[in-house]
């Protein structure tokens, strides 16, 4: 046979080529994944049973990630408690975190297009199943209401669907963050730290919220300390928060409120509006971030704001029934702008990340919110720990 060195050449490449492709598997795997992984399946109300299934094989899309911790939500207790969005049984935890251990072959960058890899901490929650052109860039003016969530989803025949897991699946077209470069309680706290980051946006579009701007918060769970935190890293220097229990509002001052009015210690909306005013020296706040789900928190809240001032209502994540307000006293003569936030966009996400590293540059000591963490077969008791209202955010943390 009569060859060319050309020719020659050329095969001698090929050949190396496939050798080169055979060695590197199609799809990439770390050591060591289990055959199964427990789920904690909430398989009545007030009740998760810890269930085993085979992790199943991957798609070329999707990403297999080892989960090592996932806060509890007030979504989950909701669940947990009535069941609202009918799902049962489902396995439930959307605020979670955890290290890719398996890629599709298709999988090469994230959300934002950071590069993915084997052993990169990741966090995902959302599917864009009837919209997958939706990207983070084009959400910029749109939350992410309408979308598919992990840990609120329909149970398949996949089973890995939340976060209350050993390994979850995370499917192609679903969004996906690397966030290696921060440490577990910061990632536990994302989820729920974007939800202030999109609040705080959407307040920065009245024009009302400045450097100076004398910023009240009331409620002080989660999400109003985060809240706190969110603005003291913005420059905010003028914070007043309002809760009814001693411990919480503690809890604000170390996330960066300056004063601090126990509505328990004012008897009627006029005494509790003169000691807001009081705390800010003798003004009423410019802008004021409603961060209860009680509807007459929401309508006190009027009166703690100056004329021409700005509020945020984001305390209703559900239904909490509605509210009474004058329009007149409450919203016209005094000329309030006022915005709703509900959940965030995906941009947000990716600007919670460096307020996470902000507020550790700056010494908020964020990681303190999270007050418990269970190991996942304690689940029930977390969940439990959660309605009693101890503590501040719970977690399931995987060893
Ligand atoms: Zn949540």
């Amino acid at each position: 046979m009569d060859m060319k060195s050309a020719d020659i050449e050329k095969i001698v490449r090929q050949v190396l080529e496939s050798m080169g492709s055979s060695a590197a598997p199609a799809r990439a795997t770390s050591a060591s994944v289990p055959a199964t992984a427990r789920v904690a399946m909430l398989t009545k109300l007030e009740h998760f049973d810890l269930k085993e299934y085979p992790i199943p094989e991957i798609g070329d899309d999707d990403v297999l990630v080892k989960v090592e911790g996932c806060g509890v939500c007030g979504t989950d207790a909701h669940e947990f408690k009535r069941d609202p969005f009918g799902l049962i049984p489902v396995v439930l935890g959307h605020e979670g975190t955890g290290e890719i251990v398996k890629m599709g072959k298709n999988v090469k960058v994230d959300s934002a297009g950071k590069p993915l890899a084997i052993g990169d901490k990741v966090v995902t929650c959302m599917i864009f199943k009837d919209n997958p052109d939706i990207t983070m860039f084009d959400l910029n003016k749109q939350n992410v209401g309408g979308a598919d969530v992990y840990g609120l989803l329909p149970d398949d025949d996949k089973h890995l669907n939340g976060w209350f897991s050993d390994y979850i699946l995370v499917r192609g077209g679903s969004t996906i963050f690397n966030v290696s470069d921060l440490d577990l309680d910061s990632r536990i706290l994302i989820e729920p730290c974007a939800v202030l980051i999109h609040a705080v946006e959407r307040a920065k579009t009245t024009g009302i919220l400045r450097f100076n701007s004398r910023v009240v918060v009331q409620g002080c769970g989660p999400i109003g300390l985060i809240c706190i935190a969110v603005l003291r890293t913005l420059g905010t220097e003028n914070i007043v928060a309002v809760d009814g229990e001693a411990k919480r509002l503690e809890f604000a001052k170390l996330m960066g409120a300056t004063e601090t009015v126990n509505f328990k210690d004012h008897k009627g909306i006029e005494a509790l509006a003169g000691a807001v005013k009081d705390a800010f020296g003798g003004y009423l706040a410019d802008f004021a971030f409603q961060c209860t789900g009680s509807p007459v928190a929401h309508a006190n809240i009027y009166k703690f704001i100056r004329n021409g001032g700005g509020l945020c209502e984001l305390g209703f994540f559900i239904n909490g029934g509605d509210a009474t307000i004058n329009p007149h006293f409450d919203i016209c003569s005094k000329e309030i702008t006022t915005v709703g936030s509900w959940v965030y966009t995906l941009r947000d996400y990716a600007t919670t990340f460096d307020f996470l590293k902000r507020a550790k540059a700056i010494g908020i000591p964020l990681e303190k919110l999270i007050t418990h963490k269970y190991p996942l077969e304690k689940i029930n008791e977390a969940l439990e720990t959660n309605l009693k209202m101890e503590g501040l955010k719970i977690a399931i943390v995987n060893d």
